[in-house]
C-alpha cells in the first residue's frame, strides 16, 4: 500500500473568521497593555510623592480620561469608598456588584445605599445558576466543602463574562491588606482577566478608608462596626478578634484567602486554592446575623 503525501488541501484549515478574531483580540490587548505601561508611568510621580488621596483622585481621573464608558468599579459593599473617590472623576461610573446570593442582609443594604446616595450605576453580577440550582447540581452547602468551585461558579466566571464588555476595571486592593497584596500597582495590565486594573486606593490603610467613610457620611456596612473588618459571603466570613489580620475572618479553617478576583494577579492560581477543615464554617459562623439567601431581580450587562 503505498501513502502519497499530504495535499496542502488535506490540512484542517483555520477558521478565517476565528482567525479575525484572535488577531483582534491581540491587537485589543497588546493596546490595552500599551495604556497600562502609560498610566504606571504617568501617575509614577504621583504615587511617589502623593498623599493617598491625591494618588486615588489621580488614577481615578486618569482612568476616566482614558476609558471613559468602558470603565467599571468592583464594589463589595463592605463600605463606597472606591466608587465615591472614583464617581468624582466619572460621575455615573458602572459599578459592579457581585450578588453571590449568599450575602448578609447588611450587605444588601448597603448596596442599596449606594445606588440611591451616590452617582453611580449599580451593575448586579450573578451567576447563571442560583443557589437553589447550584444546590441541586452540587449538593447543598458547596462553600463548606469546596469554596474554590463555589467562588469560581459565583464570583469569577459571572465577573470574567462582565468585565469582557469593559477596557478597565479599578478595584479597591490595597497593600497593607496582607502578604499576597503587599506588591500590588496602582496600573496594571490584568493578566487574568485581559483588561487594565487600576488599583486607586493602593497606598491607602484600612483606617484610612473607614475614616474617609466615616468622616464624609457614605454608605458603610453596619458589620464594620460588629467586628467584621473584611466582609464576604455570610457562610464564609466570621468575626475577628481585635489586632487578629482583618483577613482572618474569611474562609477561616481553609487555606484560602483570596476568591480568585486578585491572588498575585493571577486569578487561575487561586481558583485551584482548595483547603481542609477540622470543623464546619457553619459552627463557627452561627452568629447573630442572618444570611440572605436570594436571587433578586435587577440589572445586568
Ligand atoms: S465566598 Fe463562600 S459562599 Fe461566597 S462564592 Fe465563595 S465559597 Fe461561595
Amino acid at each position: 500500500m503505498s501513502t502519497s503525501p499530504a495535499r496542502s488541501d488535506d490540512r484542517p484549515r483555520e477558521n478565517p473568521r476565528e482567525g479575525d478574531a484572535s488577531a483582534s483580540d491581540q491587537a485589543r490587548t497588546e493596546r490595552l497593555r500599551r495604556l497600562a505601561e502609560e498610566g504606571a508611568a504617568e501617575l509614577a510621580a504621583i504615587e511617589a510623592s502623593g498623599t493617598p488621596q491625591e494618588i486615588a483622585a489621580a488614577a481615578s481621573a486618569w482612568a476616566a480620561r482614558t476609558f471613559g464608558d468602558s470603565l467599571a468599579v468592583a464594589c463589595s459593599m463592605a463600605d463606597s469608598v472606591l466608587p465615591e473617590v472614583v464617581a468624582r472623576q466619572a460621575p455615573g461610573v458602572d459599578v459592579l456588584f457581585l450578588d453571590t446570593g449568599y450575602h448578609f442582609a447588611e450587605t444588601l443594604e448597603t448596596r442599596d445605599r449606594v445606588e440611591r446616595e451616590l452617582d453611580v450605576h449599580i451593575v448586579d453580577v450573578r451567576a447563571k445558576a442560583s443557589v437553589p440550582e447550584q444546590d441541586a447540581e452540587h449538593g447543598p452547602r458547596l462553600h463548606d466543602r469546596d469554596p474554590g468551585l463555589c467562588c469560581a461558579m459565583r464570583k469569577v466566571t459571572p465577573l470574567r463574562e462582565t468585565l469582557a464588555g469593559y477596557d478597565a476595571w479599578i478595584t479597591g486592593v490595597r497593600r497593607d491588606e496582607g502578604p499576597t497584596r503587599a506588591d500590588s500597582p496602582l496600573v496594571t495590565f490584568d493578566d487574568a482577566f485581559g483588561l487594565v486594573k487600576i488599583n486607586p486606593l493602593v497606598t491607602w490603610t484600612l483606617e484610612e478608608v473607614n475614616g474617609y467613610g466615616y468622616e464624609h457620611h457614605l454608605p458603610m456596612n453596619p458589620l464594620l462596626e460588629q467586628g467584621f473588618p473584611s466582609i464576604g459571603c455570610a457562610p464564609c466570613t466570621r468575626r475577628v478578634a481585635p489586632g487578629e489580620d482583618p483577613r482572618a475572618g474569611r474562609w477561616a479553617g481553609f487555606e484560602k484567602t483570596e476568591c480568585g478576583l486578585h491572588a498575585g494577579d493571577d486569578a487561575e492560581d487561586d481558583l485551584a486554592d482548595e483547603g481542609s477543615r477540622d470543623e464546619p464554617i457553619s459552627v463557627r459562623n452561627r452568629i447573630t446575623l442572618t444570611p440572605v439567601d436570594h436571587h433578586r431581580s435587577g440589572e445586568r450587562r
